[in-house]
């Protein structure tokens, strides 16, 4: 079961091997980038369970952007990845 403190996920996360800009610039084009490299994390699914539940007001997290995230609170829990 993934919580808040349950983060041994991180330690696979595409992000960290990545310059961490990518996901907390307001760029479009660093955004794309973002969630081009998300798809293909194997963690995707715990990170955005975690920024949901948090709830992460900031950067790109489990391929969703901020905006993208606060749309989704509220309409049940995150898709299936
Ligand atoms: S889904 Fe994206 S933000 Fe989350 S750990 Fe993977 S690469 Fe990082």
């Amino acid at each position: 079961m993934d919580t808040l403190l349950d983060q041994d996920w991180r330690a696979l996360a595409e992000c960290a091997r990545t310059d961490p800009e990518l996901w907390f610039s307001p760029g479009a084009l660093e955004h794309k980038e973002a969630k081009r490299i998300c798809r293909e994390c194997p963690v995707r699914r715990q990170c955005l369970a975690f920024a949901m539940e948090a709830p992460v007001d900031h950067g790109v997290w489990g391929g969703l952007t901020e905006r993208e995230r606060r749309r989704r609170r509220g309409q049940g829990p995150p898709p299936a990845l």
